[in-house]
């Protein structure tokens, strides 16, 4: 049976702080801290190549625990070194061409923007958005209105940097299948806080991080690519791990989505992202995803009922991300005064989420994301110090 006092007991950060900020960088469970850190000391004693060759098992076991925790199998799994990595290494190994389409959300964050811009001006290629509805979510009406045969990609944001609020996956994997486009999911803000199955959702591929709510270390992330659709598409970067020189003229690449990887890699960091999804299969998804949603609808309630507080999320089914303004304060200055008390949640920024922030005529919002280690005292000790700032 799982109870809050052991969950925090293996958070050493949770004890000192009020920790609100796990959609930006979370804080890793002890035995993350353990794995880590002992593979660094390993390396130390005898060297990178026999400390990651003693722990071979483990490190192909990653690939299986984060494929266990996103209804794929091992080897549609490519471990990366962040989130960023994996979409713009999928996007880049899709070849456009001169018209050819890409269209974004409207919540669309900014390295994926900036990416498709890179991309479009390298290849003749356009970038649209898909505006949002009036509830905040990508408006399917339009996506289906804007979807022809010119349109190769269609990038989704599951859960956005900057609002509460889930995208309906399923619908967009439709309407994008109808028209040959493949559809690639932004989960950076769901995996671990919101149950997903790939097979389920039929998307061709998925990008996520490790250091959110996935509680991983830093600098590590994975993609997700279709079994199918792996094998017709080649990485911009090759090397000797992500395929073979057959003959001097000759390579061959990966038959599976390691052929996304390169070679050099921060092991520990691997083996840490292992760790926290055994940890997160441990606990359960179903746990964690229920627990932060009860945390963020407790804060979204009582934060509405402040004076000079308004809330910021958008959406009928909500997330974990919690955000407001308050009146006549700047949302740097809130932060730095719940800072002062020992309080850490963060801002984001309008050019994090340009389109979406224009369009909204936001310049920033104060975000507070409780995972499930975060206890009722530390939320009324947030809510409390909203109330009090100057
Ligand atoms: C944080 C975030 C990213 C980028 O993740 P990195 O690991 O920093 O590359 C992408 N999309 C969304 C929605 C995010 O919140």
């Amino acid at each position: 049976m799982l109870d809050l006092e052991h969950l925090r007991r293996d958070t050493p950060g949770c004890l000192e702080r009020v920790f609100l900020d796990s959609a930006g960088s979370s804080l890793p469970p002890q035995p993350v801290l353990a794995t880590v850190i002992g593979h660094l000391r390993r390396e130390a004693q005898v060297g990178g190549y026999v400390a990651a060759a003693e722990r071979a098992d483990d490190l192909a076991a990653v690939r299986v625990s984060l494929a266990r925790l996103i209804g794929a199998s091992p080897g549609q799994i490519a471990l990366m070194d962040s989130a960023t990595r994996a979409w713009s290494e999928f996007v880049s190994a899709i070849g456009f061409g001169s018209g050819d389409r890409i269209l974004i959300s409207q919540v669309e964050y900014a390295s994926n923007a900036i990416t498709a811009l890179h991309r479009a001006r390298a290849t003749g290629a356009t970038v649209e958005a898909v505006p949002s509805d009036p509830k905040g979510r990508i408006d399917l009406e339009a996506l289906d209105r804007m979807l022809d045969e010119r349109v190769r990609l269609v990038s989704l944001v599951h859960v956005p940097t900057n609002g509460g609020l889930i995208n309906p996956i399923r619908e967009v994997v439709e309407l994008a299948h109808r028209h040959g486009a493949l559809v690639l999911l932004d989960a950076c803000q769901s995996v671990g806080q919101i149950p997903i199955d790939v097979s389920m959702l039929g998307v061709d591929a998925l990008s996520t991080t490790g250091r959110k709510w996935l509680r991983a270390p830093r600098g590590t992330g994975f993609l997700y690519v279709r079994e199918e659709l792996v094998r017709s598409i080649e990485p911009s970067a090759l090397d000797l791990h992500s395929a073979e020189w057959t003959a001097p003229g000759e390579y061959r690449p990966a038959p599976d989505a390691t052929r996304f990887e390169l070679f050099e890699c921060d092991v520990a960091a691997r083996l840490g992202l292992g760790a926290a999804a055994e940890y997160l299969l441990g606990i359960g998804i179903d746990y964690a995803a229920g627990a932060i949603a009860d945390r963020a609808e407790r804060m979204r309630s009582d934060l509405s009922d402040l004076r000079g507080v308004t809330l910021r999320d958008l959406g009928t089914d909500r997330s974990g991300i919690v955000t407001f303004t308050v009146d006549g304060s700047d949302p740097h200055e809130v932060r730095e005064q719940l800072a002062r008390k020992q309080i850490t949640v963060t801002v984001s920024g309008r050019s994090s989420t340009l389109l979406d922030m224009q369009a909204r005529g936001l310049d920033g919002v104060v975000r507070a994301s409780a995972h499930y280690f975060v206890s009722d005292s530390d939320i009324d000790r947030f809510l409390t110090a909203v109330a009090d700032l100057e």
